[in-house]
């Protein structure tokens, strides 16, 4: 398969999906990125990569950083985040908090935001310092020294995180927090905002399509039993409460985040992320979904 010659025909093949969504300005810092940007990298286990258009260009990873974040508390606590978050798809927008109180305090998943946060209430029970060990995580996975959070976009979502702070504050109430809101809430914009590239994202993303090994490190970050529960949980929760039809399109392990970005799993094969700004109505990439949706198509890799 000639993967370079499917990520150049896929950049023409998008043109005519842009002007279609929109992106995300609930965050005021990513309300200026250029909708037009697209990108697109591929890695694939047996150590080859292909990348096209803006691929080297960082952009914000917001919510794929819950799939990180998720891997460090489960090598460090193994089944122990499952007493503190679900693993069932919540059906409700990312940032909702209705079914939050009926379920006194224990989020659907780790996905959405408030599962993220109460993941990241776990991870900050460690000693240290949870944002080094966050940008020091990816940037070793990435095998990129400058991975690093974009100040000014942590810093805006941090003055705009009512909804977050609301969802934190409630989860305390119910026992499901234990560290200081304010610290989590920074902890949480400070991950969102890191910035990486596609290039980086579909390096840092291999080791879930290969049994938790990396094999450009030649060793496993995560177990291989960690890395198919990560996957199972991805397919069912990653893409908010549109995951049935991302499944039915794209058919791969996906997490998306609202600086538009996508790292999907192939597994056994290959990790690929796409980056395109303009969301559609669930908050996930709407160039980027129907990107994947024809890489699948043309190279067979749907997992189904
Ligand atoms: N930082 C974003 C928030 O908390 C992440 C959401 C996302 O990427 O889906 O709202």
């Amino acid at each position: 398969m000639d993967y370079q010659a499917v990520l150049d025909y896929i950049r023409e093949a998008v043109e005519p999906k842009f002007g279609k969504g929109k992106v995300a300005d609930y965050i005021p810092a990513l309300a200026g990125v250029d909708a037009r940007k697209f990108g697109m990298a591929v890695h694939t286990v047996d150590g080859k990569s292909y990348k096209t258009g803006d691929a080297d260009e960082p952009f914000s990873i917001q919510s794929i950083s819950k799939l990180f974040v998720l891997q460090l508390v489960m090598s460090h606590f193994g089944d122990m985040v499952w007493t503190r978050v679900g693993k069932e798809p919540s059906g409700d927008r990312f940032n909702s908090m209705i079914k939050l109180e009926m379920e006194h305090g224990v989020p659907r998943n780790p996905f959405i935001n408030p599962g993220a946060l109460a993941t990241l209430d776990l991870l900050m029970s460690l000693k240290g310092d949870t944002k080094a060990r966050i940008r020091n995580y990816l940037s070793f996975l990435a095998m990129n020294d400058t991975v690093d959070a974009d100040m000014v976009v942590a810093n805006s979502e941090l003055e705009h995180a009512s909804l977050n702070r609301a969802m934190a504050h409630l989860m305390r109430g119910y026992g499901n927090v234990h560290m200081d809101v304010e610290e989590l809430l920074a902890t949480y914009c400070y991950q969102c905002a890191m910035a990486m590239s596609c290039a980086d994202l579909a390096l840092a993303g291999l080791p879930l399509a290969a049994g938790g090994y990396s094999p450009v490190h030649e060793t496993s970050v995560i177990s291989k039993s960690q890395a198919k529960r990560i996957n199972a949980v991805m397919l069912t929760c990653g893409m908010y409460d549109s995951v049935g039809s991302f499944a039915y399109r794209v058919g791969l392990p996906a997490k998306s985040g609202v600086g538009g970005g996508i790292l999907a799993v192939v597994p056994g094969k290959m990790s690929v992320c796409v980056w395109a700004p303009e969301l559609d109505a669930f908050g996930n990439s709407y160039v980027g979904t129907a990107a994947l949706e024809m890489f699948t198509s043309l190279t067979h890799t749907s997992i189904f």
